[in-house]
């Protein structure tokens, strides 16, 4: 079942190590579709069928197509988040001693990983290094690809116990080797400083960097049909890379189609430019001031807007199927799956409900629903946070997929597609 919303999806997520990839990758498809970069530190002017993208920290990103005609009385906003990180090891900013001859780095957990699923694995390592050169702050995104390093796991006679249960330290278990020192204490900031000087950048030295460790393996289909996809990041890339292809594909008539991927999802989205910051909201009333609009208009356009968080769900689990609710349990390649939680953890009601089923029906689309067990605790997403700030109707919607916070995770090469016509749907109106 390869298809080439999947072959698409691939390309994204392998190329995409990192939020600043990520948003770098839509970022450069923009331009070539003549998309216009609009900076929060100066004036906006918006005109009409125009598409437009605002960047937070090169982390997070807002992009809206405008509508062909703009007409106060009716606009609105038709939404979909998502989210750019994942869980995973975040380079410590000062390498740890050497151990024995063994170069190693600390790392800092970044979200929740299955850190089962980072052992024994080829790591690369990307991300953000920033740099002083002449008095004035430099940055540049930098993925080694080409060089690949490990967290060990113990050997099993080291450690009889093991398959009753392996315990993990986060602090002391999981630190990468990155090679032998050969006595050169500065080995990995050389490596850093010479693969900027690649790029031609002459850094001299590094003042600070985001870096993470990433898993190398590239995605690949999965089953007897290739039913399956396995691959890094598929939490929350995938839905990052369907909002994004059914916003590119469609231009709105009445409404603004608008997509927001946000950093920081995994760590709980407090952070400047995380879900729970004013950067959504800043940006919607910036987009009516600039269209000719007044926050009058800006407070009446958020009523009738509409957002779909947009975040992979659980699916059965067929070694696990105590965990499940007896009825709502997603099934891979069955659609889109609707999030529901009593005490709002997701920010889907009855109404939200009633206009995404429209869609799906729209789009010819099947969709199931899911509501946890009430005696395990939901998760959340970037839906009520946003709900909760904007007032705007919010459905929590997403894939079904095994593995979540894997290092390598499993969903289904149908579902994607399904997802990206609902959202054309949403983006057409
Ligand atoms: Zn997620």
């Amino acid at each position: 079942m390869r298809n080439k919303n999947i072959d698409s999806l691939f390309t994204f997520i392998d190329s995409s190590p990192t939020p600043y990839h990520a948003v770098d990758n839509m970022v450069q498809t923009m331009e070539k579709l003549d998309g216009i970069e609009l900076k929060e530190s100066e004036d906006w002017e918006c005109k009409a069928s125009s598409l437009y993208y605002v960047i937070r920290n090169d982390a997070s990103i807002v992009a809206f197509r405008t509508p062909k005609a703009i007409d106060f009385n009716k606009i609105a906003f038709n939404m979909v988040a998502a989210h750019t990180d994942s869980p995973c090891l975040k380079l410590k900013p000062v390498k740890k001693d050497v151990t024995g001859n063994y170069m190693q780095w600390g790392v800092s957990i970044y979200g929740g990983p299955l850190l089962n699923s980072w052992l024994d694995r080829d790591l690369n390592v990307s991300g953000r290094i920033n740099y002083i050169q002449e008095g004035k702050l430099q940055q540049k995104l930098i993925s080694i690809r080409d060089l690949f390093f490990r967290v060990p796991q113990l050997a099993v006679h080291l450690d009889r116990e093991v398959n009753a249960g392996l315990k993990l330290n986060s602090e002391t278990h999981m630190v990468p080797v990155l090679g032998l020192s050969d006595n050169d204490e500065n080995l990995f900031e050389d490596l850093l400083l010479e693969r900027l000087d690649e790029k031609g950048v002459e850094a001299k030295d590094i003042s600070a960097m985001d870096l993470f460790f990433h898993e190398s393996q590239p995605c690949s289909y999965g089953g007897m049909k290739q039913e399956f996809i396995f691959g890094p990041r598929i939490d929350n890339l995938a839905m990052t890379h369907a909002s994004y292809e059914a916003f590119l594909a469609g231009s709105p008539n009445t409404k603004v189609s608008l997509i927001a991927s946000f950093d920081h999802e995994e760590i709980g989205s407090s952070s400047p430019h995380g879900a729970s910051s004013n950067f959504l909201n800043s940006v919607l009333e910036r987009i009516t001031i600039a269209l000719g609009g007044s926050r009058q208009e800006f407070m009446k356009a958020l009523t009738r807007s509409y957002l779909v968080s947009a975040d992979m769900a659980h699916a059965l689990h067929p070694n696990y199927e105590d965990r499940h609710d007896d009825v709502h349990r997603p099934l891979i390649n069955q659609g889109p799956v609707i999030k529901m939680n009593a005490g709002m953890r997701f920010a889907t009601d009855s109404q939200t409900t009633s206009r995404f089923v429209l869609l799906c029906r729209q789009a010819d689309v099947p969709y199931q629903t899911f509501t946890g067990r009430n005696d395990i605790p939901s998760g959340s997403t970037v839906g009520p946070l946003i709900a909760t700030k904007l007032g705007v109707s919010t459905i929590d919607v997403g894939n079904a997929q095994l593995g979540m916070h894997s290092a390598r995770e499993m969903a289904g090469s149908l579902d994607h597609g399904m997802m990206i016509k609902v959202f054309t749907e949403l983006f057409g109106e």
